[in-house]
């Protein structure tokens, strides 16, 4: 049996459309389209944990199929920073998340006369589909932190992204070839294969 709509466990309406694209014939939904108001707290160690975290708590909630998606980046010169902590880099515990440009701004101050720049983004997708059944998928891409950001696609840390291949910033990508390279598009799939591959998703079987 095909699966024919996916809940997504997150509020972030840039990765729910990027969802849209990769799953094309599945209808994703958000928690707020089935009146669920649904925030999970990170406090994971890794992609996956916190993936996984969301993806059962959701699942809880709604009982039908949920995908989470656990993404950051990571700079080898910073230690791996900002990993699971790239939506809350920068700003003070408790308080609001910076905004995405000034995050940016903030990745280059701590970065600045580093020569060392290379990256890679990191998406770890879990899709549960029961309380005891789950498939899961991490995928990178690999890539270089550019001296000022650059392109108005995408979201987040792509402006500053720099693909050396396409000699290009993530975020001076359409979105047919970001989903392409990315690590969320890498990711969604190998859930895909996954997916085709089972013959039978109900919940019941
Ligand atoms: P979370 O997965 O919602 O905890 O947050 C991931 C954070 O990593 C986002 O807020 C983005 O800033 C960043 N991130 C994840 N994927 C991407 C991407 O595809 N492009 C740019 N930034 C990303």
């Amino acid at each position: 049996m095909m699966m024919t709509e996916l809940l997504l466990a997150s509020n972030n309406e840039h990765k729910s459309r990027e969802f849209a694209r990769l799953f094309p014939g599945v209808a994703i939904r958000v928690p707020r389209d089935i009146g669920i108001d649904f925030d999970f707290p990170e406090h994971g160690e890794s992609f996956f944990a916190n993936a996984q975290g969301k993806a059962a708590a959701l699942y809880r909630l709604a009982r039908r199929p949920v995908i989470a998606d656990d993404s950051g980046l990571c700079v080898a010169s910073l230690g791996g920073e900002p990993g699971i902590f790239s939506a809350r880099y920068g700003s003070a515990p408790g308080s609001a998340p910076l905004e995405a440009p000034r995050r940016n701004e903030y990745l280059l101050e701590r970065m600045s006369g580093m020569q060392g720049r290379d990256a890679y983004f990191v998406c770890c997708l879990v899709l549960v589909l029961s309380e005891t059944r789950f498939l899961a998928a991490q995928e990178t891409v690999p890539g270089v932190i550019a001296q000022a950001p650059r392109g108005t696609n995408g979201f987040g840390y792509d402006p500053l992204f720099f693909l050396p291949q396409a000699g290009k910033t993530m975020a001076e990508l359409p979105d047919v070839d970001k989903d392409r390279i990315s690590h969320r598009g890498r990711a969604a799939g190998r859930i895909r294969a996954l997916i085709c591959g089972e013959t039978d998703d109900r919940e019941d079987r």
